[in-house]
């Protein structure tokens, strides 16, 4: 009843020629996508539209940029604005990834603005959110979280919140080879789910998609896919390797 993701977050890795046979080594695969299940690549931004005339005629495929701009439009040299993503076909936006918070100062407002802008595009937003490791050991995790939820999105309609992924991905799990437990991508997942219900409303809680990032891999993904909560993932390191990214989405069951 709600959609299950596995998106691969390319990040500032790859040459144009070797995205194009990843997405070739992963088309080869021959995946078949059950009803529902979708896959998405974050690609850099000058492959966006490689990536997507690759990937148009496969159902279940689509496409992500990595950021969009907060403002709409005009002097802002060197940014992409969401409007700009939507006109070359881009399906999703990942926003708020920790590597942007922490190395480009983004705030949860600077987000919510971000947000507002890819909605309004058309550009469904892969919200990020997730606790760094001296939160998770004072064990405030569910406080830190529910802080960024309320600042980013909000202030959001339920209509709107239908567009909207949330990705939880714990910051000390990132690139480290640490996964959360299953039992700990639950429990968040669980809690982030009883955060939207509280202030969108069950309904809307039932069809948010959340999935997990941080350290996910062959080897444990069908552990953190198998949680009732997890709704998929979002891939870094393993979905450079083709076989990698295909076994994961393989465990979406
Ligand atoms: P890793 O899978 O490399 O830990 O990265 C996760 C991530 O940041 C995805 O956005």
């Amino acid at each position: 009843m709600r959609k299950k993701i596995v998106a691969g977050n390319w990040k500032m890795n790859l040459t144009l020629a070797q995205g194009e046979q990843l997405i070739n080594d992963i088309l080869q695969a021959g995946l078949k996508l059950a009803e529902g299940q979708e896959v998405v690549v974050a690609t850099p931004f000058p492959y966006l539209t490689k990536a997507k005339s690759l990937l148009k005629n496969y159902p279940g495929f689509f496409v992500a940029a990595q950021n969009c701009a907060s403002e709409k439009s005009g002097a802002y040299t060197g940014e992409v604005s969401a409007e700009m993503l939507q006109s070359v076909g881009v399906d999703y936006v990942i926003i708020g990834h920790s590597e942007r918070r922490e190395y480009f100062q983004e705030s949860n407002a600077i987000l919510a603005k971000k947000i507002d802008l890819a909605l309004a595009a058309g550009i469904k937003p892969i919200f990020c959110c997730g606790e760094p490791l001296e939160v998770r050991q004072a064990e405030t995790q569910n406080a830190f979280v529910a802080k960024q939820l309320e600042e980013s999105l909000f202030h959001l309609t339920e209509e709107q919140l239908k567009n909207v992924v949330i990705a939880y991905e714990p910051i000390w799990a990132i690139g480290t080879g640490l996964t959360a437990s299953a039992a700990q991508a639950q429990d968040m997942h669980a809690f982030i789910r009883s955060q939207i219900a509280n202030k969108f409303g069950r309904e809307a809680a039932l069809h948010l998609t959340i999935l997990y990032g941080g350290s996910a891999k062959p080897g444990n993904a069908a552990e953190l896919f198998s949680n009732p909560d997890v709704d998929g993932g979002l891939i870094g390191g393993a979905s450079l390797v083709a076989s990698d990214f295909v076994a994961i989405i393989q465990h979406l069951g």
